[in-house]
C-alpha cells in the first residue's frame, strides 16, 4: 500500500484515540463514544455509530480503516459444544479461533499470527511458515466476532492458537491493553494466558511489564536433545535459559507458570522422561499441563496410550509436581492448532 493507507482505528489505545480526536478538533467526549462503539459494542461499521453526527461518521470512514473479520466457517463439536471458527482477514488470509465452554465460563483461544515460523514438528500451524503478524485489531476481532455470534460472555482469553505470540510482541501487548480496558470488554489480566515456545529475550521483556497474566511455556521435553527433536527453537535457547526466564517471570510478577507437555508416543513419554521432568520442575513455581499429542496428517507422531499418560501423571504427582491432563476439546472438529485452516487451504475448492 502507499502513504494513503488509513490508520487502523481498532488498534489504537484510548489515549491515542483521544489524541486523534483532539487533532480533528472534536470535543474530548467523542473519544469515549467512539471507543465504546469499537470495543464495547464491537461495531462493524462507522454507520452503526448512531450517536455521532452523520458528518463525523463520514469523516471517520475516510480517515480510518475499521477492521472486521468475516466468518468463513464455524464447526460445532457435538461432544462438548466447542466452536471452532475460521475467520477471513481483510487481506483474504484465514485464521482459526476456538470457543471453549467450561463450567467456570467461556474461554476463547485466539491466533496471534497467520502461520508461524517456529517449526515445531508436531504442529500444523507452522507447516507453511509465517505469512504475517496479526494486528491488535485482528486479535481483538476474533473475540468480538465470537461474542456477537453466540451472544455469550467471554471470561477468559488464551493466546494459544496459531502463531508465536512473543514473536509478535508489540501487537500482543497492545491487544492485552485493549482487551483488559474497562471501557471495552474489561477482561481481567488474570484471565489471560499467553503461551510461548520459549523465546527467552521476549520472556525477560514480558516479565518487566509486570502484568498479571499467566505465562504458559511449551516445554514438551525434559532434556535438550529431545526438545531439539521436537522444537527447532530449542537449538537457540537451551532449557537452562528458558527455565531461568520462567523463574524470573515468577519472581517479578508472582504469577505461577503453566508448563505444557504434549505427550508423543515413544518420544517423550517414558518413566525416565517423567523423572527428568520432575527433577527439572522441582522447586519451580507452576503446574504441568499434559496434552496427548494431536496427530496431524503431515507427520507420523502418535498419541501416547491412555495408561502411559496416567502413569506419567502419577509419576509426576509422586514427586510433588502439580499436574492436570488437558481435556481434549472439540476432538471431532479438528480442534488442534492449525488443522482447520490447513484443511481449508489444501481443499480443492475454496469458497470464501
Ligand atoms: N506458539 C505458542 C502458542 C501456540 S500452540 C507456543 O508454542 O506455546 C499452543 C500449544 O499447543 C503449544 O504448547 C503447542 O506446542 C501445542 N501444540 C501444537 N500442536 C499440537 C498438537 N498437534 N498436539 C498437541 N499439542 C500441540
Amino acid at each position: 500500500m502507499d502513504s494513503m493507507e488509513r490508520v487502523d482505528i481498532r488498534s489504537l489505545t484510548f489515549g491515542e484515540l483521544t489524541e486523534q480526536v483532539r487533532v480533528m478538533g472534536l470535543p474530548a467526549y467523542r473519544a469515549g463514544q467512539i471507543f465504546q462503539w469499537l470495543h464495547g459494542k464491537q461495531a462493524v461499521s462507522f454507520e452503526d455509530m448512531t450517536n455521532l453526527p452523520e458528518a463525523l461518521r463520514l469523516q471517520l470512514k475516510e480517515r480510518y480503516e475499521l477492521v472486521v473479520l468475516g466468518k468463513a466457517d464455524v464447526r460445532v463439536s457435538s461432544i462438548d459444544g466447542t466452536r471452532k471458527y475460521l475467520f477471513a482477514l481483510p487481506d483474504g488470509n484465514v485464521i482459526e479461533s476456538v470457543l471453549m465452554r467450561y463450567r467456570h465460563g467461556n474461554s476463547v483461544c485466539i491466533s496471534s499470527q497467520v502461520g508461524c515460523r517456529m517449526g515445531c514438528r508436531f504442529c500444523a500451524s507452522t507447516l507453511d511458515g509465517l505469512e504475517r503478524n496479526l494486528r491488535p485489531s485482528e486479535m481483538l476481532e476474533q473475540v468480538y466476532r465470537i461474542i456477537q455470534d453466540t451472544g455469550e460472555r467471554v471470561s477468559n482469553v488464551v493466546v494459544m492458537g496459531s502463531g508465536e505470540p512473543l514473536d509478535n510482541y508489540d501487537s500482543l501487548l497492545r491487544f492485552i491493553g485493549l482487551v483488559t480496558d474497562g471501557r471495552g470488554l474489561g477482561i481481567s489480566q488474570r484471565n489471560i494466558t499467553v503461551s510461548t515456545c520459549g523465546l527467552v529475550p521476549q520472556m525477560h521483556k514480558l516479565a518487566e511489564e509486570k502484568l498479571q497474566i499467566t505465562l504458559a511455556l511449551s516445554l514438551h521435553a525434559a532434556d535438550d536433545d529431545t526438545r531439539r527433536q521436537l522444537m527447532p527453537v530449542a537449538n537457540r535457547y537451551p532449557l537452562r535459559e528458558v527455565l531461568d526466564a520462567c523463574d524470573i517471570y515468577f519472581q517479578k510478577t508472582g504469577r505461577r507458570l503453566t508448563f505444557e507437555y504434549s505427550l508423543v508416543r515413544g518420544v517423550n513419554d517414558s518413566p525416565a522422561d517423567a523423572d527428568a521432568l520432575a527433577g527439572l520442575l522441582k522447586g519451580r513455581h507452576g503446574h504441568v499441563n499434559l496434552i496427548p499429542v494431536n496427530p496431524i496428517r503431515e507427520r507420523n507422531y502418535v498419541q501416547s496410550e491412555r495408561k502411559t499418560v496416567d502413569a506419567f501423571k502419577n509419576h509426576l504427582e509422586k514427586n510433588g509436581i502439580n499436574v492436570t491432563i488437558r481435556r481434549e476439546m472439540g476432538r471431532d472438529i479438528q480442534g488442534a492448532c492449525g488443522q482447520l485452516r490447513r484443511s481449508y487451504l489444501t481443499a480443492p475448492q475454496r469458497s470464501v
